[in-house]
């Protein structure tokens, strides 16, 4: 039976080891190191400069190398010429490598007989174990070990065990590598390398964004006498051993990043003699510990099916990585910091499939999240303001002040519904977390202030005696420039209509609520003359046909690598869900003959090119008993970062695909109603076949349960400190504080 807390890389493939570097990121949430070899190879340069041109995300294409090295602090934005900003990829700070003999370990030349690399998932620590031929002749055992510390968030410990089976020469080599650049870009103004006393080496860099960070490496193990050298942008320390064969030689590394936008200012040197305070086991204790008790607020175990389980359970050890705690100054990108692909920006995402997760899991993470958009709302304003208008919009790619860094105008100037997006997450927050008066906050500022937006925002046609959102685009990015999006619209109907409700808060005059709750009722979700089919957005029925068979020959690969973007805009095609995602957040306002119309209609239609589709789509195909369905959308979700032969993580993390999959499996298998859907705790279970049994944790308004679901029932035991109903397919029973309570499941739902 395979590990299910194991990814595992069994051999070394250089085609897929991008892939890899991206899936075995590393992380605290402070500090984030992508999978890079910790020796690299002889012909990875990672100071290239080139232009990555804004493009077609769905269709842009990387820069083929093996290696893209990347060290992320959340929050540290640069300028860029073209992008506004984007997320600075820090200095490379990993680099110990073994020469025996005088032969580089280079994984990818080098003779090597046995080679396998493991991301623990319940300790977050990445191992390596290879054994070397060296053209000397020596056979070398490697093991290499690290993590980045849970409980001292700016410290990555490193460890190297190497054993020769005869006596050999050994240099080692370490060091920090600021050459680095960002998206081809050069972001560091100034670097100044030093020497520390003993083996160790210092290296500020001061940012083209302001920032000044400074990181500190030290190795230990046997005493030696190591050699530095420097080059403008490099340093690096070296050590020669002799090694008797058959002895075991350990060096261990440590290494801080600091910031001069940290949220507690402490010098580096101070984080560094706090690590140094503790063993490199001690150090990897306190992390496992923590790492442990993360896991028992969250963990979904899932019986009958391992590699689900595996899928899942990488999910979440990315999402528990990507939280920054405790900082509410910044969210989490598009990449889940494990890669450049989105630049390190915000998006929609972070409300619509993000937030849920933290919020029935850890709400106080959920409320970092929330927080950021509150306190991102004066670039909001000034968005708004570019545009011509009052109060609040906020930027669909978003930088940590809020400012739009989408450098795609299309994107930029017509995907608004973020702006309701905004609210309806804050909204979720409140009811979710039992936090109802976070509303009557500073959040009710950035309520009214988008209510104030969209008025503005809003036309009235001649001819028509209720208000239109002209010229948006939906979520489906295949369709630009439509009138009355079915998803926009009702989004800004629940954020108008939030803001007539709690205005007053936030500074709205009963006029103005008034005025909110009047445009909130009139703004229209188109449907088809047939009255129950939901149109994604006026016209849609009218667009061509996208002619799937003609130009899509391999699906392996998107439809927008197959044609122009003028053909996808012209097209029925979507890009993701867009009517689908809206059943999805308010399933109780749509029949089952409606949620089966747009199901019909729009899935033949919908491409699924962006990741962010297949949870929308298994959630609804749950809802409408489609288990099947469910099942094929799951199994693309869960194979979205896992998938290294098909790129995989190479770029980052798909976050949000990450936070997609919980969701399948809350929200859709055990059919865990939102609080926005529902006041009760409810869950309404589908297993698929293929499971035989599902248990998790949900935090729920303050309150906290468990919860087990087999083919035969479903089990709830309260473990929070209130008495709490909860209702199983209609059955409403009220759990007394510890008490365990099992609902039969004879009948199938639906
Ligand atoms: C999707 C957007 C999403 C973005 C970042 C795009 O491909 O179409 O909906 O917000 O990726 O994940």
């Amino acid at each position: 039976m395979a590990d299910a807390w194991k990814i595992v890389e069994s051999a070394f493939r250089a085609e897929i080891a991008r892939a890899h570097e991206g899936l075995f990121t590393l992380g605290s949430g402070y500090l984030h190191v992508r999978g890079s070899l910790e020796e690299h190879f002889s012909d990875a340069p990672q100071n290239v400069e080139y232009t990555r041109l804004p493009a077609n995300v769905t269709s842009e294409r990387f820069p083929e190398t093996k290696a893209k090295w990347g060290t992320y602090v959340p929050g540290v934005f640069g300028p860029h010429p073209l992008l506004n900003a984007e997320m600075i990829n820090l200095p490379w700070f990993l680099g110990l490598a073994p020469i025996v003999d005088g032969e580089r370990l280079d994984v990818e030349k080098s003779e090597i007989d046995e080679y396998c690399r493991e991301l623990r998932l319940d300790d977050a620590t990445l191992t390596r174990r290879l054994r070397w031929r060296t053209k000397s002749g020596a056979l070398v055992a490697v093991e290499f070990e690290r993590f980045v510390s849970a409980a001292q968030p700016h410290v990555c410990a490193q460890r190297m065990e190497l054993t020769a089976d005869r006596p050999a020469e050994l240099r080692i080599e370490t060091g920090i590598d600021a050459d680095v650049r960002t998206n081809g870009h050069d972001h560091f103004r100034r670097v100044v390398l030093r020497r520390l006393r003993g083996c160790g080496i210092g290296c500020r860099v001061e940012t083209d964004g302001g920032d000044a960070v400074e990181l500190l490496t030290r190795v230990g193990g046997p005493d030696q006498d190591w050699q530095y050298d420097e080059t403008p942008r490099a340093a690096t320390l070296q050590a020669d051993v002799k090694l008797a064969g058959e002895q075991k030689f350990v060096v261990e590394k440590r290494t801080v990043v600091a910031t001069s936008r940290d949220l507690v200012i402490r010098p580096a040197t101070d984080w560094m003699r706090q690590a140094e305070s503790l063993s490199y086991e001690q150090l990897h204790a306190e992390h496992a510990a923590l790492w442990r008790k993360r896991w028992a607020d969250c963990d979904v175990v899932i019986e009958g099916d391992d590699r689900a389980q595996l899928a899942l359970r990488t999910s979440l050890y990315h999402l528990l990585r990507a939280h920054v705690p405790n900082d509410d100054r910044v969210a989490i990108d598009g990449k889940g910091y494990a890669g450049e692909a989105y630049w390190g920006r915000y998006f929609w995402d972070t409300e619509m499939f993000l937030l849920p997760f933290y919020l029935y899991t850890e709400p106080e993470r959920a409320r970092t999240l929330v927080d950021f958009r509150v306190n991102a709302l004066g670039g909001a304003r000034k968005n708004a303001e570019r545009y011509g208008y009052a109060g609040a919009r906020y930027a669909w790619e978003s930088d940590a002040d809020g400012d739009e860094c989408c450098p795609n105008w299309q994107y930029a100037d017509h995907e608004v519904h973020v702006t309701a997006d905004v609210v309806y997450g804050l909204a979720h927050y409140a009811r979710g977390a039992g936090a109802e008066d976070y509303l009557r906050g500073q959040a009710a500022r950035v309520v009214v202030e988008t209510a104030r937006y969209w008025m503005q925002r809003l036309d009235w046609r001649v001819g028509e005696d209720h208000p239109s959102l002209l010229g948006v685009m939906g979520p489906d990015e295949y369709t630009p420039i439509s009138n009355n999006n079915a998803y926009t619209n009702r989004l800004v109907q629940f954020a108008l209509q939030l803001a007539a409700d709690v205005g007053n808060a936030g500074g709205a005059s009963a006029e103005e609520r008034e005025a909110f709750a009047r445009a909130a009722d009139g703004l229209p979700i188109p449907r088809h003359e047939d009255g129950i089919l939901v149109q994604q957005c006026e016209g849609f029925d009218n667009l061509a046909d996208p002619r799937f068979d003609e130009f899509w020959r391999d699906r392996s690969r998107t439809f927008a690598e197959h044609v122009s973007q003028e053909r996808l805009y012209r097209s029925k095609c979507l890009k993701q869900a867009d009517v689908l995602m809206l059943m999805m957040l308010f399933p109780h306002e749509f029949s089952d003959a409606e949620l089966r119309r747009a199901w019909d209609y729009y899935e033949p239609l919908t491409t699924h090119d962006s990741s962010l589709s297949a949870c929308a789509h298994a959630i609804v195909a749950c809802r409408l008993g489609l288990i099947d369905e469910a099942w094929r959308f799951w199994s693309t979700a869960a194979a979205v970062d896992l998938d290294v032969e098909h790129g995989g993580a190479a770029e980052g993390i798909h976050i949000s695909n990450a936070a997609g999959l919980w969701q399948i499996v809350v929200f859709g298998f055990a059919g865990l109603k939102t609080a926005l859907q529902s006041d009760l705790l409810t869950f309404e279970p589908r297993l698929p076949a293929q499971w035989s049994r599902l248990a998790f944790p949900v935090a729920w308004k303050g309150a906290r349960v468990s919860v087990e679901i087999s083919r035969e029932k479903l089990a709830v035991v309260n473990r929070g400190d209130v008495p709490l109903p909860v209702c199983i397919r209609g059955d409403t029973r009220t759990l007394d504080v510890g008490q365990a309570e099992s609902w039969a499941l004879s009948t199938p739902s639906r």
